[in-house]
């Protein structure tokens, strides 16, 4: 008993571990996530850098990953301050990054958008404007006045990594009152709680209190596949857009209207009404039917998407073949058997869905329903 007791242990302590780096992606290395009843699912990374500002590649090998990572846009934010390169790489314009990356994706279906990261110490620290027209204008003497120049060049500024430890010793994202008036003024308009290889619970807290869109971004500076491990099956952090159509406009449409979801690891963290309906475009249930003349049902649950879901049943029924946890990896179908106790046509399961965050330290709940075939 000792030695099963070991060998259960070991399979779960290694667990986290194989839900991080040995997903089987069925589409390979393509981040793939279902569309909502209401909208597309695009996969977004709004935070990259090349060698026009820190950069280690030149901004064409930014949309080949982009193309091996199956994404449907791409921002091309370089520091709009810090030109660490500039000797080696001169170069008047500030939008040359932008103009390289867009002219490599041509008429490819990668959107490529252009942006600047507004690079100052606190109490502005750093923040994206996308969507604007011209990046060398925004750069000002006075922080204040390049958000003020993004926002008039239509532009959707966001916060990045408000948890950075060289700006906050202890890792904790706080907003200044000068990021709370840019707020107030419709100057920024979303937050990082997924920048890299860091998640923030705070700016998660602060997304949810200021009515911020949800960011995640990879802040990519060297190559994707090395950070992010491709080759052992993991991805960039990405920004879900829950968009109306696969255009520049409908993307920014959905980032005014705060319709996202960090996808990152195994997590997703997104407000409940838009990540909820991703979950349920994922986990598809369907019953096999009961087992012989008893009351006890075969069902599966087939998950579409590239998330490594876990979910814990708290149904009125209980599970006959195991507990309550159910470990559902990408693109794989798992099934078990639900003790129905009256035999039934329909079949309403309902899961905390532990891999997904709505809040700190909260999971949203999930029924999934299906007909019984008789
Ligand atoms: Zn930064
Ligand atoms: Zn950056």
């Amino acid at each position: 008993m000792k030695r099963i007791l070991f060998v259960a242990l070991a399979w779960f302590i290694s667990l986290p571990v194989l839900a991080q780096h040995d997903h089987e992606h069925a589409g390979g290395r393509v981040i793939t996530f279902p569309d909502t009843d209401q909208y597309l699912s695009l996969t977004c990374d709004f935070h990259i850098h090349s060698v026009f500002s820190d950069g280690s590649v030149w901004p064409s090998v930014r949309v080949d990953e982009a193309h091996r990572d199956g994404l449907d846009c791409l921002a091309i934010t370089e520091h709009l301050e810090y030109q660490p390169h500039i000797d080696d790489i001169p170069h008047p314009d500030r939008n040359r990054a932008y103009d390289i990356a867009a002219r490599t994706a041509g008429e490819s279906d990668l959107i490529v958008i252009r942006g600047s990261e507004i690079t100052r110490s606190l109490p502005y620290g750093h923040a994206n404007s996308i969507f604007i027209q011209d990046a060398n204008p925004l750069l000002q003497d006075d922080a204040e006045d390049a958000y003020a120049e993004a926002a008039s060049q239509g532009g959707f500024t966001f916060i990045n990594h408000p948890n950075w430890t060289s700006q906050r010793k202890d890792g904790i994202a706080r907003l200044e009152p000068e990021q709370l008036a840019l707020i107030e003024r419709g100057e920024i308009g979303g937050i990082e709680v997924v920048n890299d290889l860091t998640f923030s619970d705070e700016a998660l807290e602060l997304a949810l209190k200021y009515d911020l869109t949800i960011i995640g971004t990879s802040d990519i500076h060297g190559l994707v596949d090395w950070q992010y491990e491709i080759a052992d099956g993991g991805h960039r952090p990405i920004t879900i857009v829950f968009a109306e159509e696969k255009t520049q406009e409908s993307i920014q449409a959905a980032l005014e209207a705060g319709r996202t979801a960090a996808y990152y690891l195994d997590t997703l963290v997104g407000k409940e009404e838009y990540v909820l309906p991703l979950v349920e475009a994922s986990l598809l249930l369907s019953s096999q039917g009961y087992i012989g003349d008893t009351t006890v049902l075969n069902v599966t649950i087939e998950n579409v998407s590239d998330a490594w879901f876990t979910v814990k049943n708290v149904s009125d029924y209980r599970f006959h073949d195991r507990a309550d946890l159910l470990s559902i990896p990408p693109h794989h179908a798992v099934s078990f058997d639900v003790k129905t106790l009256e035999r039934r046509t329909d079949i309403s399961l309902s899961f905390d869905v532990l891999n997904v965050v709505t809040a700190p330290g909260v999971h949203p709940q999930v029924a999934l329903r299906a007909t019984i075939e008789q």
